[in-house]
């Protein structure tokens, strides 16, 4: 398909979904591509890797634009793998559609509904997969960070030599840690840390966390699966995030890292560098 075709289709696609006319959805994404382009300029490497352990690598990843996601499939083998891959590609068609932080919210509503359909056609119906997607959004004509996620894969920023998570984990073990019943080291090696009290493609009643920061210039993000932080330490997720400059080499080295640590899960890590 042409990119004239694509830019077509893509205006289509954003009118059906607000009502509004044509021309009038065409006008909008193009103030948001000039936004974007006044704005901010997102570097993004990203590594997915199957890990020692694992017989498939149900992990999926994105980074297109402005817009960076990675989903953990589950579910084994191929319903793991399809659902994390559906997820992601409804998450992209709806935001792509709908650049702001509601659109954001409503392309994880989306997704939640495709891979629960997905499901309902398919026996035994084990499918569901995490979501944690960042994307530069036009929020009243000014270029910020939306995150949203649900289940525990993460978004982290790094600012001022600082990693801390912007997403919220859907999990066990963090509803515990945020009712002061454990610690945040205890919960790294709880027994129950993988399960989730939140997925996508489980019920219809989800409830992603969003938040929107205002990015700044040489902030870094990380967006990563359980396979990279259950095996790397928090403090050396930080470590290697300030001392490696190039992305590429950053993403890659935390894989490898989680690898040499065990590997015991697929290991997906995304890395956008903020200019
Ligand atoms: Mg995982």
């Amino acid at each position: 398909m042409t990119a004239n075709r694509r830019h077509k289709r893509r205006v289509r696609a954003a009118a059906a979904r607000t009502g509004e006319s044509y021309t009038a959805a065409k006008r909008r994404l193009l103030q948001h591509e000039e936004l974007l382009m006044r704005t901010y300029n997102m570097k993004p490497a990203g590594v997915t890797d199957i890990g020692n352990v694992r017989e498939s690598n149900e992990d999926h990843l994105l980074t297109e634009g402005d817009l960076f996601v990675v989903a953990d499939g589950m579910g084994g083998g191929v319903n793991g793998e399809e659902a994390s891959r559906l997820a992601v590609q409804v998450l992209r068609d709806g935001f792509a559609a709908d650049p702001t932080g509601p659109g954001l919210a409503r392309a994880v509503q989306d997704a939640n509904a495709a891979v629960l359909d997905m499901a309902a056609q398919h026996e035994p119906k084990t499918f569901g997969t995490t979501i944690a997607a960042a994307g530069l959004i036009d929020e009243d004509g000014e270029a910020r960070l939306g995150v949203v996620n649900v289940g525990d894969s993460r978004v982290y920023l790094l600012r001022d030599g600082e990693l801390r998570q912007l997403s919220h984990d859907h999990s066990v073990v963090a509803d515990m840690v945020r009712a002061g019943q454990i610690t945040e080291t205890e919960a790294e090696q709880h027994p129950e840390r993988h399960r989730l009290t939140q997925a996508i493609g489980v019920s219809s009643d989800v409830d992603p966390y969003q938040t929107v920061v205002e990015p700044l210039d040489g902030d870094r993000l990380l967006l990563c699966s359980d396979g990279l932080f259950n095996e790397v330490p928090h403090r050396e997720l930080q470590h290697t995030l300030i001392e490696i400059k190039d992305p590429d080499v950053a993403v890659g080295n935390l894989v490898a890292r989680a690898n040499e640590l065990g590997g015991n899960d697929n290991i997906t890590a995304v890395v956008v560098d903020v200019t």
